[in-house]
Parts: structure tokens; C-alpha cells; sequence
């Protein structure tokens, strides 16, 4: 047994917890948890706690159904919600197969390989989420329009405000379970609230991202709101996206940074986001999974629907943040297509293996957006090269099932489940009569 698990074991009884949550996740981003006693972690440990892995969304086939929970003792953290004395605890898990080797199915272990493949490079891969979520007042009924907890906008600061009480408590939730936030605000719709969090390693983020919508759920149900990630909930108001701040690092410097060059861009930058740029189609299933997803990258409301980069603008799809002259540390790129309801471990695996393929086949970086692409016309778009990126789920898996990049970074078993699993939304999504053409329709034909 090493060290940290020794320290895990010493934390269940000088903590007095009680309940220990194996936390995992599945194809499709859901959390899932299984909870165990104390005296079980020893062995667990050891072994792994076997479960049925056929019930989960995307895991394997029923003839192969045993699998193996492997608590990683470097997230163990108490649930602050769950209260103290006794406490509960929570730990991610790596999924293994009864014959010692990681689950293909894990998505942990997709981000995992993925981020090997760029270590064997020398490279680290940074991120920081800027995560969006619309608070209401209550659980939205079905059928019906969600009603926002306030009307405030942008950085608005009210007394009294819902937002501001719930991101205080939820952020002090968050910091009490190691997750450092760096920025918090009101967002631009009505209720909308972002919180980002401080950059770490992509897979620390990735099991930050799922602690971060449980906690961000878990607070507003003890505030008597409803917190939702839906990327597109109204038509009128913006979306929610998880703006992403990307960077590799070799060892302590970082591989984006040169003095000197433009907007202080190294090559390997320059190549990454063109690799972005090249596989953008490809990997937006990932980046934005569900239908609902696509209603976000319309055109407007500061979402991006036009492949392309720029410094300082808002209506490109990669952004090159404003940089302070020589702080090497901060020099970073932001991919602002993706959204927060994706499953965080696969939409980074997917983007790091799409950068790094620019950086080993050195693609060439087209030409900045400097317009705001969003108010060109077509001809205009087209003499840039500027191409749209998938209008909808269907075209998004279209691109995905011709993309050798999604067969490879996430392996045959989690590209097929999840293209099969997404068909089948398209599917269902597309036979449904809407509020839209009832309204439009039954009045006058
Ligand atoms: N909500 C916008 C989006 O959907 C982003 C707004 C912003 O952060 N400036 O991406
Ligand atoms: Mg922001
Ligand atoms: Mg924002
Ligand atoms: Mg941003």
C-alpha cells in the first residue's frame, strides 16, 4: 500500500467518515457512484470493488459485464453538503477489466492515454474552464418555460442578489473541496451565473468539472433553486458554453511562449491551433454532444459558429487572450465552442489529441479573423475560408464517422457506442412536432 492511500486510510478515522462514494463516469458525462464502508477500502484498493459494468450507458456487453472500481487515493475529499461527524467522502475511480488491464469504455482512461501520448512528447496539458449554468427557481415542469432566479445581466451587481448568494456558497463549497475559482460573475442572460476555475493538469480539471456540477446542483436544491447546464435553454437569451484556456507545458516552461513573436505565439502554439482549426468539425460531437448543443453555436450571443482564430476577438472560435508582456506563465489559447454539458474527460482528449496532431504534422496556421466574422456576408466568408462548423448533431456525427483523429483518441468501443448513441438522439429528436411549427402553422394552413 503507498503513501497516499495509507493517508487515506488515517483521513476515514480521524474524520469519522462513515461513507465513502466511488465516483466514476460514463460515456456520456453522467456521474455515477457506488458507496462503500470504510473497513471495504483497504481492498478496494488492492483489488478494486467489482460492479455489473452492462448497466452502464456505454461500458461494455453484457458477455463481458464484471468490471473493477480503482479508487485513485489523490482525489479523496469529504463532501461538504453531506455534513461532518459523521462524514461522507468521495473518490474517483480508474475502471479496470478482471484481468488487471484499464477499461477501453473508462472515459478517464481515453484522457488518460491521450495525455500519456502527449507526455512521451515532453508535453503537459494545461486547462482552465470558464464553466456557464442558468440558476431558476424551481425545478423546471415539463413543458415548461424555466422560470430565472433574477433579471439581472453581464457583471450586473445587485442587493440582495440570488446569484451572488449562491456563487458565494457554492464557491466556498468548491475551495473546501481543493478546487481553487478564479473568477466568478453574473452572466449575460437573466439567472446566468459563471464561475471559472483555476488552470491545472487537463485531468484534474476534467474530475473538477464533475465535482463542480454535483456541487453547483447540490447547492442550489439546499437553496430551493434548480442549476442547469443545458447549453441552450432559452431561444431568446445566450447560451451556456465552457470557454476552455489550453497550454502545454515542457517541465515548468511554458511551450506556447516566445518572447518576441507575435501575440508572444511559439511554433508549437501556432501548430496546435491550427491542428484546432483542422479537426474542429470532427470533434465538436464531443465538444457539444447534444442536440440542444448545436441552438448554442448560432451565430451571436458571443458563441462561435465560424471556424476561425483571432487576438482579442469574441466572434472567433479560438481567441489568443490579451497577454501581459513577458508572463510566460499565462500565455494560453481559449477554445469557445465547447459547452458545459459535455463529458469533460473525452472533449479534452479530443482537443489535445487535435493540437498535438497539428504540432507533429506542423499544419500551418491560416490567416487571423480581425472582423467579427459574425458580420460578414457569405462571399465575404468564403474569400477567408472562413468554414461553419456542424449546424446540428446530425452533421456533427456525419463529419465524426469519417474522422480517423475520434476512431483513434478514443478507441473503437467508446467511438462506436457513442456515434451509435448519438444517432439514436438525432433520431428521436427529429420526429418531434414542436411548439414552433404548431404556432406557426396550425393557425393559418
Ligand atoms: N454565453 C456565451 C457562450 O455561450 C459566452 C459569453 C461570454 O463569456 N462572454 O459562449
Ligand atoms: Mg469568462
Ligand atoms: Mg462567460
Ligand atoms: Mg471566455
Amino acid at each position: 500500500m503507498g503513501k497516499q492511500e495509507d493517508f487515506v486510510l488515517r483521513a476515514l478515522e480521524e474524520r469519522d467518515v462513515r461513507f465513502v462514494r466511488l465516483w466514476f463516469t460514463d460515456v456520456l458525462g453522467y456521474l455515477k457512484s457506488v458507496s462503500v464502508a470504510p473497513a471495504e477500502l483497504e481492498g478496494a484498493f488492492d483489488e478494486g470493488i467489482g460492479f455489473d459494468g452492462s448497466a452502464i450507458e456505454g461500458f461494455t456487453r453484457v458477455t463481458e459485464a464484471d468490471m473493477l472500481a480503482h479508487p485513485d487515493p489523490t482525489t479523496f475529499q469529504l463532501l461538504p453538503w453531506r455534513g461532518e461527524g459523521p462524514s461522507t467522502a468521495r473518490m474517483f475511480c480508474d475502471i479496470g477489466m478482471p484481468d488487471g488491464s484499464p477499461s477501453y469504455a473508462d472515459p478517464r482512461f481515453v484522457l488518460k492515454r491521450t495525455l500519456q501520448q502527449a507526455a512521451d512528447k515532453g508535453f503537459t496539458f494545461y486547462t482552465h474552464p470558464e464553466i456557464e449554468f442558468y440558476l431558476f427557481s424551481g425545478r423546471p415542469g415539463l413543458g415548461e418555460e424555466p422560470v430565472p432566479v433574477d433579471r439581472s445581466g453581464y457583471f450586473d451587481h445587485t442587493a440582495q442578489s440570488r446569484g451572488a448568494d449562491f456563487r458565494r456558497e457554492a464557491i466556498s463549497m468548491l475551495e473546501s473541496m481543493g478546487i481553487s475559482v478564479e473568477f466568478s460573475h453574473h452572466e449575460g442572460g437573466p439567472g446566468q451565473q459563471e464561475i471559472d476555475l483555476r488552470y491545472a493538469d487537463a485531468l484534474s480539471t476534467a474530475d473538477n468539472i464533475m465535482t463542480f456540477r454535483t456541487v453547483v446542483r447540490e447547492v442550489a436544491l439546499s437553496q430551493g433553486i434548480w442549476a442547469s447546464f443545458m447549453p441552450k435553454p432559452f431561444t431568446t437569451h445566450p447560451g451556456s458554453g465552457m470557454h476552455t484556456h489550453v497550454s502545454l507545458f515542457e517541465g515548468d516552461t511554458n511551450a506556447f511562449f516566445e518572447a518576441g513573436a507575435e501575440y508572444q505565439l511559439s511554433r508549437t502554439a501556432r501548430h496546435f491551433i491550427a491542428g484546432l482549426l483542422k479537426h474542429a468539425s470532427e470533434i465538436t460531437v464531443l465538444t457539444n454532444q447534444w442536440v440542444n448543443s448545436y441552438k448554442r453555436l448560432i451565430g451571436g450571443s458571443e458563441a462561435p459558429s465560424y471556424i476561425s482564430w483571432g487576438h482579442n476577438n469574441r466572434s472567433a472560435m479560438v481567441r489568443v487572450p490579451m497577454y501581459k508582456p513577458n508572463k510566460a506563465q499565462s500565455t494560453r489559447i481559449e477554445l469557445r465552442s465547447i459547452d458545459a454539458a459535455c463529458n469533460p474527460y473525452l472533449a479534452f482528449a479530443v482537443i489535445l489529441a487535435a493540437g498535438m496532431k497539428g504540432i507533429e504534422e506542423e499544419y500551418e496556421l491560416p490567416r487571423e479573423a480581425e472582423d467579427n466574422v459574425w458580420s460578414l456576408n457569405d462571399r465575404e466568408r468564403k474569400a477567408l475560408g472562413l468554414e461553419q462548423l456542424p449546424k446540428n448533431l446530425h452533421d456533427a456525427i456525419k463529419i465524426a464517422e469519417d474522422s480517423e483523429l475520434l476512431a483513434e483518441t478514443l478507441g473503437e468501443h467508446v467511438y462506436e457506442f457513442f456515434l451509435r448513441n448519438k444517432r439514436a438522439e438525432w433520431e428521436e429528436y427529429r420526429g418531434q412536432v414542436s411548439a414552433f411549427e404548431r404556432d406557426r402553422m396550425l393557425p393559418v394552413i
